[in-house]
């Protein structure tokens, strides 16, 4: 496998947050903090964000911590792409609960991760070349099945048609929200046969750290029911990146 160019130009300690399967946010961690304020700042990004997440803490040192809270000690990050050419990692985009000090040790590994990120796609496509395989195009998708399964024949006997609103079989109004939600065949044909979960807006569980906020409207790199389109539609983690805590301009952290 072809290591990214960018993992090797960042020293540990960083933390880093699966946005989607191929896209990692990295966050550069001081040096100075013992493991346990390090394992703090992780635990507090997760339970936030709620997004699977890797604390590295040295060499051969991870805590792996699911989006659910579940913390497993590994000695590589875990996540399939990770480090794979095809991903690709952003920074300064997800802040962390409390803002950390900009000492000059972590502004010299901030700064060098920043130019690896930058000059990233011209040293794979030159890496590639080399091998003889074309460059990829440079952007990152999200779930493309959108997490749909193949209905089983009590599901397909159960779900198949709609409901006289025309909303698909097997989704409810959620009573606090008003939005739907359940388990439907898609009515998109492209999908034919998959049962896609649909999720309410009670269900959006991911938040900024710094300001407690919801990152995105809905729920990420999870779907919803669209009324007026008629459609189940997919959110990306990458929705979350958008996010601007209120009375900032920009991200600091
Ligand atoms: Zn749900
Ligand atoms: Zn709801
Ligand atoms: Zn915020």
């Amino acid at each position: 496998m072809l290591r990214t160019l960018i993992l090797p130009a960042v020293e540990p300690p960083y933390l880093v947050v699966e946005i989607v399967a191929a896209l990692y946010h990295l966050t550069v961690l001081p040096a100075e903090f013992g493991d346990d304020d390090l394992e703090a700042i992780a635990r507090a990004q997760v339970r936030a964000n709620r997004l699977d997440a890797c604390l590295v803490l040295g060499e051969r040192r991870v805590l792996a911590i699911d989006a659910e809270g579940v913390e497993r000690r590994e000695t590589e990050v875990p996540f399939r792409l990770f480090g794979h050419w095809i991903s690709a990692a952003v920074t300064r985009r997800l802040r962390t609960a409390r803002p950390l000090p900009p000492t000059d040790e972590v502004l010299r590994r901030q700064t060098a991760l920043e130019a690896a990120i930058r000059e990233y796609p011209a040293r794979r496509a030159e890496v590639l070349r080399q091998r003889g395989m074309l460059p990829p195009a440079d952007f990152v998708v999200g779930d493309l099945t959108k997490g749909g399964r193949d209905a089983t024949p009590a599901e397909l006997a159960a779900l198949s048609g709609r409901q006289s609103n025309g909303v698909p079989m097997g989704l409810v109004v959620c009573a606090d929200c008003g939005f739907w939600k359940g388990e439907c065949l898609d009515p998109n044909a492209e999908f034919r046969g998959k049962v896609m979960r649909v999720h309410c807006g009670c269900d959006n569980w991911n938040r900024c750290a710094a300001c407690g906020e919801t990152l995105y409207p809905f729920r990420l790199n999870a779907n919803y029911y669209d009324q007026r389109e008629g459609a189940v539609v997919h959110v990306p983690g990458f929705s979350g990146l958008i996010h601007e805590c209120a009375g900032t301009s920009r991200h600091d952290g």
